[in-house]
């Protein structure tokens, strides 16, 4: 029987380090609402992320939702953002009362297109919502350029994106607020979980609020809102899996060269490019198949790699704006890029106990 290799696995601990990391919640008997894990994890991540402001949440959607409504956008307002991201994203917008713009991607790296987005500026824009997709980032200096001479708010959904560095800084000191989810499958997870970054120190009350009913203090309920915190539990295995990340981010490295050199010749595969001046994070494998030049396409190649036991993703399949409930928000938007994309893109597995011998496998099932 052939082992199974999936998509993704979750980055953990060994599991004394964790019963190790939990056991004096059972001296506290403090589970959640900002206990000392969680205070000690968003201490550690300011430092990691180099950052002056952070806030944890339950997972990274109600970050990314809650980051949104702390800004105060007015009702209607439009956002400008991607179709080529996960649901998640434009629900966060929608869910806000805010109407979701859809800009084209840009053929190298799938990053939201920055030659498209001042076309679309229109009196109602009042934020630019772009995603780093895969880790890889966007053009954050452009982006910028454009909300200053706009007066945007720019908020990246930054999911993919933790630990990643432009220019020997932190990716989430550009824009007004980032989001960086830590679900179970994502480079640093806290089993669920999710974080705000944000420039200005004045939002953390109002973040404070809305993840805990909206209340100031036990007396003072100032917003409509419901519950987002982070436990106790979960914040443990946040502090524990922080400790490995350098390792587990060398260790994708590894996984990610060796692809990188089997399946850089193939003709009609094209792998991500590197970005200038970026530390990466290893994130995801991409492939872009294309079906004239490989013969075969890509929903072929996932067939071919399940009948080996490998489980490939197609990610982001998909788009957002061909689902039924954000459709009519299409109306217009000229997308042949994403649409492109969403057709042909395969993530591979990638995982940081991904062997050599597993990249191996899935070339040879890729190729033969
Ligand atoms: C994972 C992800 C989210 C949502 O994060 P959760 O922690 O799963 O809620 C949002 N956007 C993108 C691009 C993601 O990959």
């Amino acid at each position: 029987m052939n082992k199974i290799i999936n998509v993704t696995r979750s980055s953990m601990p060994r599991f004394e380090e964790y019963c190790e990391e939990i056991k004096d919640l059972w001296d506290t008997r403090w589970l959640t609402n900002n206990g000392i894990k969680h205070n000690e994890l968003e201490k550690r991540l300011k430092e990691y992320l180099g950052v002056e402001n952070i806030c944890l949440f339950a997972n990274g959607h109600l970050a990314l939702e809650l980051a949104i409504a702390t800004l105060e956008l007015p009702k209607g307002g439009e956002v400008i953002t991607t179709p080529f991201t996960f649901v998640s994203t434009t629900s966060a917008i929608v869910r806000n009362g805010l109407v979701p713009v859809f800009c084209d991607i840009n053929p190298n790296d799938y990053t939201i297109d920055v030659t498209k987005i001042e076309s679309l500026i229109t009196e109602k824009t009042c934020a630019i919502l772009p995603v780093h997709v895969y880790g890889n980032i966007c053009d954050v200096e452009e982006i910028e350029k454009l909300a200053v001479k706009h007066r945007l708010k720019v908020i990246y959904d930054a999911a993919h994106a933790f630990g990643v560095e432009y220019k020997g800084k932190g990716i989430a000191t550009y824009g007004d607020v980032s989001m960086f989810s830590f679900h179970a499958t994502k480079v640093f997870n806290t089993i669920e979980g999710g974080a705000v970054v944000f420039k200005d120190s004045s939002l953390k009350v109002k973040l404070e609020a809305l993840k805990n009913f909206g209340m100031l203090n036990s007396e003072n309920v100032e917003y409509v809102a419901g519950n987002a915190k982070m436990s106790e539990f979960h914040a443990a295995m946040g502090l524990c899996n922080l400790k490995n990340i350098d390792y587990n981010i060398v260790e994708r490295e590894k996984a990610v060269k060796h692809y990188i050199k089997l399946l850089k010749d193939v003709k009609g595969i094209k792998l991500l490019p590197w970005q200038n001046n970026v530390k990466a994070n290893y994130a995801y494998f991409p492939i872009l198949v294309n079906e004239e030049e490989f013969g075969i396409n890509r929903d072929k190649i996932i067939e071919k790699l399940k009948e080996q036991g490998i489980y490939a993703r197609k990610y982001f399949y998909p788009l957002v704006c061909n689902l039924s409930q954000y459709e009519e928000f299409k109306e217009g938007a000229e997308l042949l890029t994403a649409q492109k994309i969403a057709k042909n893109i395969l993530a591979l597995p990638l995982y940081s106990d991904l062997t050599a011998c597993d990249v191996e496998k899935i070339c040879k099932a890729i190729i033969l």
